[in-house]
């Protein structure tokens, strides 16, 4: 088979989206489904609806027009503003899209009348991330600017928190969500009908807490495909976290001196080169590099270790024993590794299963080694 692939397990996606949509509709939460790793792949969506989720998300429309022109009829939200060069795309497509700017919902609003559509709008509210979102004292304001728009539909409010700056979603940033939704109902007499209290990283809140006041959803993305917690990088109890695999050829082994020789100048990625004499070792290359994945996002099998990277190639050393040129290796992924290689042209994506027990073809696949997730998206909450 050609490589780079990804391996993408669909009855491991369904049964991950299973089981969160399980364990979280017994707090009152339901879950969406977000694609935008997936560079709207219709299978992946499919079966993260096998699994229950309510509707799709995804950042781009792009995407969303990818799933619709593949049949996928379920309910999708756009989950980045919308930018005003397409708005006419993202009424067409898109069901519901989350908002922070007047402008946009000005343009949302002429372009859905247009249409004779009603367009469904999610209110982003900035809680500390620093990332997008209406500043909590300016929403009222917002909430009602946006209720005099004809064919604007409210639908709620939301936040998104551990992207930007790692802010750790809880029972403050939480009950404020719900707080600010309850003074929306009472002021307007409204019953907001979405409450979105954020990503992946709510998961330990959403597991923790028994709180969870008006958030009614979460959208997830990296734990539906990955099976971890971004926050702690531990597997969720439960979960798979080998759904997905990326697997590279070999085009060289030899045995080669650990330590580089001649004068050292600049080098093409920023990385220091090797300083400690290992003596010499089992150097692979593999045809896999920054044009296909991001590097450090990596989790090698057992015995291999990553050296280095370039655009082009991925160099390990692997002991004891030499990998034949033409053989393969099968590494997991972390979110940023696994975006970059579903997104990259230079990667063939293979679904299989559909079934827990679909086999996987790999030469070089520690699945026998209880998985860890890699690297987490920022550092562990402080204690
Ligand atoms: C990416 C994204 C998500 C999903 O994040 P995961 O960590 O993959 O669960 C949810 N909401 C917004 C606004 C996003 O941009």
């Amino acid at each position: 088979m050609s490589a780079p692939r990804l391996e993408i397990d669909l009855g491991k996606i369904e049964h991950n989206a299973r089981a969160l949509v399980g364990r979280l509709s017994a707090r009152g939460i339901a879950v969406t489904g977000v694609t935008k790793a997936t560079l709207g792949s219709p299978e992946i969506a499919q079966a993260m609806l096998r699994g229950g989720v309510v509707r799709l998300a995804d950042s781009r429309i792009e995407n969303i027009e990818a799933l619709r022109r593949a049949g996928v009829s379920a309910s999708m939200t756009l989950i980045r503003s919308p930018m005003l060069s397409q708005v006419d795309r993202v009424v067409a497509h898109a069901d519901v899209s989350f908002n922070t700017e007047l402008d946009v919902l000005g343009r949302l609003s002429s372009v859905a009348m247009q249409a004779g559509k009603s367009h469904g709008v999610v209110l982003m509210v900035e809680l500390g991330d620093l990332r997008e979102g209406i500043l909590p004292a300016d929403l009222e304001h917002f909430v009602s600017e946006a209720l005099c728009l004809p064919n604007i539909a409210l639908k709620g409010i939301g936040t998104n928190l551990a992207c930007r700056s790692g802010v750790v979603p809880g029972r403050e940033n939480m009950a404020e969500l719900s707080a600010l939704a309850d003074s929306i109902d009472a002021t307007y007499g409204l019953e907001l009908e979405i409450v979105s209290g954020g990503n992946s990283a709510n998961l330990g809140w959403g597991f923790g807490s028994t709180k969870m006041g008006r958030i009614n959803d979460l959208r997830l993305g990296e734990a539906l495909l990955l099976g971890c917690d971004p926050l702690t990088r531990q597997p969720i109890e439960g979960l798979d976290t080998d759904a997905i695999t990326l697997t590279a050829e070999v085009i060289e082994a030899k045995l080669k001196p650990s330590l580089p020789w001649g004068e050292i100048g600049q080098f093409a990625f920023g990385e220091p080169p090797p300083v400690a004499d290992r003596g010499p070792v089992w150097q692979t290359i593999l045809a896999l590099g920054r044009q296909d994945v991001d590097p450090e996002g990596l989790r090698p099998p057992t015995g291999l270790t990553v050296l280095g990277a370039s655009s082009d190639h991925l160099i390990v050393d692997h002991r004891p024993l030499r990998l034949p040129v033409g053989g393969e290796v099968s590494f997991q992924l972390n979110y940023s590794a696994l975006l970059r290689a579903m997104t990259s042209p230079f990667v063939i994506k293979v679904v299989v299963g559909g079934s827990r027990a679909a086999p996987i073809a790999a030469t070089l696949d520690d699945r026998s080694v209880p998985s860890n997730c890699p690297d987490p998206r920022v550092g562990p909450p402080a204690a």
